[in-house]
């Protein structure tokens, strides 16, 4: 069935109107247009409904903020096929990683409703006598959340579902690339309000579909507290600057160049098994995609030569026929920047294995294995697409100053038995995610998630993340009858 057929019922089900112009969208399954989406014409009156949904919000309850949360949690759970199918569509992700995508929003509503009873602060020692300190969180205003293509419905999730236990009210730019899926997530909120009742004011979770300039009219406008922007690098670059020359908040989580590092104790059955997923899962289009692998130089050949069995195993092709691990790239734009990369590799002397284009309709790509002679070039940069990376290496120390030599640092993994070697890598990997044992990609909520360096330093999801989305106040309180100054300064009147 062509995507075009597919994706009507579906979106019937889950509430989604098209319009008769305006942003195409298009699926990269097959390259068929899916229809058009109306473009959002007024950026300003969307932030404006959603700082008066702010006053209101923010004096609910904490808790019972969080029965919204769980309102919508159950809602996903009704709709999880429909909107994982949608996901699968409208990006190409494979069936199970359009349902794991659901599932990850389900997640974080479950963990942000535990979280709606536990926004606390601590009570701080003070130095004056009968006097108390303490921190107070308070919720923050209107939080602008910018998406990226491949994470098309999570992302929203992760900040929205802290954003609002936190009392904040939202506004979200999709990426122009999937606004269909934005449009069902907006649907599915809207039921979720509708279930919890009256005291979810109107705007409080503002769609704005559109480019780069409407994300722009975002990142401008004052009334947004806190822009929590997630795609490349470069944007990155342009978001945080803007919102700091306004003196708002951004929480940036960009681009990753990540590595893995393979030791002579690893189980290498495991660590090919680590590795294949993480470098062609979601055909090398998640930002902690594994780009980069550096193996012992001792166990190099034996190593290299079971990843490449696995790489001829892999099945590339419709992500909604069963046994396909690897779907399409998400446009023709992906698929220059591939050729660019290989052809910069090939040309330092690199050998390539995979990376052929299929024909047939969609940007269809072999993963590719690229056995490298020096750690430079292409390299050093994040190609949205499935190429690995691979490097000899003689000893640890040089594989960990090789997994800190790029720009980004988003995620990093070693496989290895040694606990010494563990444990050295988990101190001295300079990236926001480092694991053991386990590849680069496919976080879990639970944790707080993002990178340091060009990666933009924000968290986002679990631990102690919800801060981001308040403010914090020091109060101190003084319940004696004399005044008594900090650092024993006299003001005698
Ligand atoms: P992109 O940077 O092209 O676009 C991301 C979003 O930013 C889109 O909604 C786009 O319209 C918007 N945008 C672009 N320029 C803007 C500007 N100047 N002002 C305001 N908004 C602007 O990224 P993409 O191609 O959609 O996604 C791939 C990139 O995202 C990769 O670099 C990947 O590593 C990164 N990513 C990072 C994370 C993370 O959590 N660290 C997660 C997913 C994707």
């Amino acid at each position: 069935m062509t995507t075009a057929q597919d994706v009507t019922p579906l979106l019937d089900r889950l509430g989604v109107r098209r319009s008769s112009s305006g942003l195409e969208a298009r699926s990269p399954i097959d390259g068929a247009s899916l229809g058009h989406v109306a473009e959002c014409a007024d950026v300003g009156a969307i932030i404006g409904e959603a700082a008066a949904a702010f006053d209101r919000w923010r004096r609910v309850p904490a808790p019972r903020r969080g029965e919204l949360v769980r309102r919508l949690g159950e809602v996903l759970r009704e709709n999880k096929d429909d909107l994982g199918a949608l996901v699968s569509t409208e990006v190409g992700k494979v069936t199970s990683e359009g349902l794991g995508e659901v599932q990850e929003m389900i997640d974080i509503c479950d963990f942000a409703v535990g979280l709606s009873r536990q926004l606390h602060g601590l009570t701080i020692a003070t130095e004056r006598p009968d006097h108390r300190m303490m921190e107070t969180w308070h919720p923050l205003g209107v939080v602008g959340i910018i998406t990226a293509f491949n994470f098309p419905v999570a992302v929203w999730a992760w900040n929205a579902a802290l954003a609002l236990v936190c009392g904040d009210s939202v506004v979200w730019k999709p990426s122009e690339k999937a606004p269909l899926c934005a449009l069902a997530v907006q649907a599915l909120f809207t039921e979720a309000c509708r279930r919890f009742g009256d005291e979810a004011p109107a705007g409080l979770s503002g769609l704005a579909i559109g480019g780069r300039t409407v994300g722009q009219a975002l990142v401008d406008d004052a009334r947004v507290a806190l822009v929590s922007s997630t795609g490349s690098t470069a944007m990155g670059r342009a978001v945080g600057q803007r919102v700091a020359a306004r003196f708002g908040r951004s929480l940036l989580e960009l681009g990753g160049n990540n590595a893995a590092i393979v030791r002579p104790s690893a189980d290498i059955d495991l660590s090919v098994r680590g590795i294949a997923f993480a470098a062609m899962g979601t055909a090398g289009q998640r930002c902690t995609t594994l780009r980069r692998l550096f193996v012992d130089a001792n166990i190099y050949d034996q190593f290299v030569s079971r990843l490449k069995a696995a790489y001829a195993s892999v099945r590339v092709g419709d992500p909604r026929e069963e046994g396909v691990l690897v779907g399409p790239l998400i446009d023709e734009e992906a698929w220059y920047a591939m050729g660019g990369a290989l052809q910069a590799a090939h040309d330092m002397g690199g050998v390539i294995t995979g990376g052929e284009r299929l024909e047939r309709a969609g940007t269809y790509v072999t993963p590719a294995l690229v056995e490298m002679p020096a750690h430079d070039g292409p390299v050093l940069a994040e190609t949205f697409a499935p190429i690995l990376y691979v490097l000899k290496v003689s000893d640890l120390n040089e594989s960990i100053a090789l997994n800190n030599a790029v720009g980004q640092g988003l995620s990093s993994a070693i496989f290895t038995n040694d606990l010494r070697e563990a444990e050295l890598f988990l101190a001295e990997s300079d990236c926001g995610i480092a694991n053991v044992n386990i590849g680069t990609s496919g976080a879990e909520i639970g944790g707080a998630f993002g990178g340091e360096k060009e990666t933009g330093g924000g968290r986002e999801s679990g631990s102690d993340a919800w801060r981001a989305y308040m403010r914090r106040a020091t109060n101190t309180i003084n319940y004696g009858r004399t005044l008594p100054l900090a650092q024993g300064v006299t003001f005698d009147i």
